[in-house]
């Protein structure tokens, strides 16, 4: 029997599990460790309410889930509740399959200016992650601010720009909809510190952004490279760049919310008197692809900024960790003997959802190659005595069935769920306490 541990309950971290069910059936026990009491990670916590498609992959985790041998074990913080050494002498391997939680960080002056959040807090609040939901954003300005020319930029500014009605059948939490319900949000720039043809964003999420209620998105027609020079790009790149260039038609709107791309415009401080009232950005030039400023400054007026500029994996004690890359230092996801990661712990915050399918299928094949033969591990009722012996009580799948169920009946009209947004209501909801 090979015994093992992953260690996060996203994508990168079912896949994994599903990878190891196909190649080693019932001769493989498969543990699946959350610090929330919750699975899912970036599906529930990620992924844009708004985006319930997206969500619906989780069917397939749930179909993963319901072999007899993996278990979810929700609630247990690996690194305080138990170590890496002590998962490591139970498990035959164990799998990092943490994901990216953190933001990159804006580092700016007058970055630490109230109302200025990083991507996965904002996100986070508007998801309603346990550790993000008491956020309080403030949208008494008008004027919003997001960095960066990702899908996530795209997300936040769809959500800002969005009315409540936009949200029907979305799970957005109840206290971000009625914070936005109330905001005087009316426009927002979307800061790229490169180019039209630099952009990270892709069509569909572009797309979007063409058919909001209140909002148009507009494109400074001068900041687009000659139309010849698409047809070097990428199909996905090219649909892209149609959006944009469908954006910078100055067509007649009665729509009053704008959301402005404003390229080849590189933030270098924030400013304001305790809250952040402005954006000073230096105008840049691409030289050899890469953005350079050009001396010329200006301020865009923001009330509200988000920097949407990327992520990384906490570190773990005892993991050797890559700080320039962000992210567990590994070869083809090995790490040391017995450790392993997997999605964007290991190549950091690229690619879609469905990018980790492959890549847990990869893994498993390495922890094929490196375990020839069943191990002698202890594997689960190692982790129960433990866990008794330490009062670690953890969540199982059946627990956030129960939670799942809650969250459906509690759910306003045409909403999937309400989520619980701190774990004391969702170990209630379990019956935990
Ligand atoms: P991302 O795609 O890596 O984009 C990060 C953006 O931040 C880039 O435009 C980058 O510009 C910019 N940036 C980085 N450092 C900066 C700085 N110091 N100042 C100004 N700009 C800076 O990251 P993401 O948007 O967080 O997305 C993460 C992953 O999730 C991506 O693979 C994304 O596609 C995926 N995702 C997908 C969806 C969807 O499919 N619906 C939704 C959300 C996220 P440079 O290019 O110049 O470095």
């Amino acid at each position: 029997m090979l015994h093992l541990a992953i260690i996060g309950s996203g994508p990168a971290g079912y896949y994994t599990a599903e990878a190891a069910l196909k190649r080693w059936g019932e001769e493989v026990h498969v543990d699946i460790f959350d610090l929330q009491p919750v699975p899912f990670g970036l599906i529930r916590s990620g992924v844009a309410p708004d985006h319930q498609s997206i969500k619906g992959v989780s069917k397939r985790y749930d179909a993963v889930a319901q072999a007899p041998n993996v278990r979810f074990v929700g609630k247990v913080a690996v690194g305080r509740d138990i170590s890496i050494a002590e998962l490591q002498e139970l498990y035959d391997a164990v799998v990092l399959a943490t994901g990216a939680p953190s933001d990159r960080t804006l580092d700016i002056p007058g970055s630490d200016l109230g109302n200025v959040f990083g991507s996965a807090a904002f996100v986070g609040w508007y998801n309603g992650h346990p550790h993000f939901a008491d956020l309080a954003p403030d949208f008494a300005g008008a004027h919003a601010v997001v960095i960066g020319n990702g899908n996530v930029a795209l997300d936040i500014a769809r959500i800002l720009a969005k009315v409540p009605q936009e949200f029907e059948g979305a799970d957005i939490v109840a206290h971000a909809l009625d914070a936005l319900k109330g905001s005087g949000i009316a426009s927002v720039t979307i800061l790229g510190r490169r180019g039209p043809h630099q952009i990270a964003m892709t069509p569909k999420e572009l797309g979007e952004l063409g058919s909001l209620e209140r909002a148009r998105p507009r494109v400074d027609p001068a900041d687009l490279p000659p139309e010849a020079e698409d047809a070097a790009l990428d199909p996905g790149m090219r649909k892209s760049i149609q959006h944009l260039r469908a954006f910078a038609v100055d067509a007649p709107s009665d729509k009053p919310f704008t959301i402005d791309f404003d390229f080849f415009a590189a933030p270098r401080a924030l400013v304001g008197d305790g809250t952040v009232r402005a954006i000073e950005v230096e105008r840049t030039a691409l030289v050899d692809g890469r953005a350079v400023g050009t001396g010329e400054t200006y301020q865009v007026p923001a009330d509200l900024v988000i920097s949407a500029i990327g992520y990384r994996t906490n570190p773990i004690e005892g993991v050797p960790y890559d700080t320039a890359a962000g992210r567990f230092a590994n070869e083809e996801g090995r790490i040391l003997p017995g450790l392993y990661c997997v999605g964007w712990a290991r190549r950091g915050p690229s690619g879609t959802i469905g990018t980790n399918r492959p890549d847990g299928f990869a893994i498993i094949d390495r922890i094929a190659e490196d375990f020839p033969a069943p191990g002698n591990k202890q594997g689960r009722a190692g982790f129960e005595a433990l866990a008794t012996a330490r009062g670690v009580d953890f969540v199982t799948f059946r627990d956030w069935r129960k939670i799942d169920e809650a969250e459906v009946a509690r759910a306003r009209d045409g909403a999937p769920r309400e989520k619980f947004v701190a774990f004391d209501q969702m170990l209630a909801a379990a019956g935990k306490h």
